[in-house]
């Protein structure tokens, strides 16, 4: 069967709204290390690790072992309602590493799924369905997470069943913010909080949720401290605080394990997803006791947690401590980061070179303009591919090029995709001019 085959198999019987990267669409049948092959035997170095969710790599003996050995016990699947020893000792690290005290873990099958569950716990506890969310942001793909998903595009089909109100964040080069000075913009956002709470909602508030660098928005970073200043106005109204860690957890940041810590304060309640699983499919909300035990009704996951998967974070964990893949995020990242200012950030097209740790983007815009450049993105995507690497799309406008590759990065593959990446770029904005 050929590639144009099963894509025509694929257009078939799944919905057109489930984006394909590529003209022509990629089918991955094995991996190893940092890539992965293709159905026609070519070979590509990930630097997307699927949507950042192989953090540590393909075929990781630690791993694939671990995942082995809770197969050949025969017991593949059981329902939260039974003790499973693999969930409770993953939770036991979850609530050791989190940060947060007394601190309680229900595990998901998915971000969407752990966001569904911290608006549960903050909307029962406080008795409020009003929620604050981040312009540019994005949550999930259910009827609750699109409603708070600030991004057109991923939410234009949804009414939205909960009453929501849009703050500004980090926004970069369009934003109302990024007009500001950099000293001036945790004020101007603290001032918009204020002002959002005493005109859009009743003060009568759940929660606020916001990712630490925004994910699908095209790796945006707020400025440091940004969730101290709205913590302080938080309190003020005992509204809680959801930081959605999906894409920035377990020290991709590479500064720091989870993405709160470098606004220097610690959420009621944070989720987690994507990477921890390694590919398997694992996720959760970890928050105060006392917010998480709030939910009124019996509540539990048919697969969250199930022991095949949570064999899986506990040995994803596990690596990811004992190799200290933090701090490789943060040298290998600064190589990346370094290479890609120094080989076109004065490139005419290239807005923008930011990122942190292993979460990298480059933002594209009109040669000789300012206004977002989609079309030139997806030919620097398509190029990279052509030089066998394999890079994601984001941002509001779909004009921001991502990498996040998994933390176990060497620094010589970093060179390897920088210089692929590097000559996709170079050569798509000559090809323009
Ligand atoms: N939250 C963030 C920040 C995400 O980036 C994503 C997915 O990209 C989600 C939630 C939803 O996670 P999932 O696709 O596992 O449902």
């Amino acid at each position: 069967m050929t590639a144009d085959d099963l894509l025509a198999r694929h257009r078939a019987v799944l919905p057109s709204w489930m984006p394909l990267y590529y003209a022509e669409p990629i089918e991955l049948v094995a991996g190893s290390g940092r890539r992965v092959t293709d159905a026609q035997g070519r070979s590509y170095l990930d630097f997307f690790g699927g949507v950042l969710t192989n953090m540590i790599g393909y075929d990781i003996p630690e791993i694939r072992e671990a995942v082995e050995r809770q197969l050949r016990t025969g017991l593949v699947h059981t329902s939260t309602l039974y003790l499973i020893r693999q969930q409770v000792e993953l939770a036991e690290k979850i609530v050791q590493v989190a940060g947060i005290p007394d601190a309680r873990v229900f595990f998901t099958n998915s971000g969407t799924e752990a966001n569904e569950a911290a608006l549960l716990a903050a909307t029962s506890y406080r008795r409020s369905h009003q929620i604050l969310a981040v312009r540019n942001s994005y949550h999930g793909r259910s009827y609750a997470t699109m409603g708070i998903t600030g991004n057109r595009g991923w939410t234009a089909s949804a009414h939205n069943p909960l009453q929501v109100a849009w703050l500004h964040s980090g926004e970069r080069l369009r934003g109302l913010l990024a007009r500001l000075p950099a000293d001036d913009r945790i004020d101007a956002a603290v001032e918009d909080l204020r002002e959002v709470l005493a005109t859009q909602t009743s003060g009568d508030v759940a929660c606020l949720i916001a990712e630490p660098v925004q994910g699908v928005g095209g790796f945006v970073a707020p400025p440091d401290g940004l969730f101290a200043g709205w913590r302080k106005v938080l309190d003020e109204h005992g509204i809680l605080l959801i930081s959605d860690e999906v894409q920035t957890g377990w020290g991709r940041t590479g500064a720091h394990f989870w993405g709160y810590q470098a606004h220097g304060v610690t959420p009621d309640l944070l989720t987690f997803a994507k990477g921890i699983g390694n590919g398997f499919a694992l996720a959760g909300v970890v928050g105060r006791a006392e917010i998480m035990e709030s939910v009124p009704a019996i509540s539990f996951s048919t697969f969250g947690g199930n022991p095949l998967c949570t064999a899986a974070g506990n040995a994803v964990l596990d690596y990811l401590r004992d190799h200290d893949l933090q701090a490789n995020a943060a040298r290998v990242g600064a190589i990346l980061v370094d290479g890609l200012r120094a080989a076109v950030a004065d490139l005419d097209g290239v807005a923008e070179i930011r990122g942190r740790g292993l979460m990298l983007a480059v933002e594209f815009v009109q040669p000789g303009g300012t206004e977002p450049d989609p079309a030139l993105t997806g030919r620097v995507v398509e190029a990279c591919r052509a030089g066998g690497l394999l890079v994601g799309k984001g941002g509001l406008h779909g004009n921001v090029v991502r990498m996040g590759p998994p933390l176990t990065l060497t620094e010589a593959e970093a060179r390897e995709g920088l210089a692929i990446l590097v000559e996709a770029i170079r050569s798509t904005v000559a090809a323009e001019a």
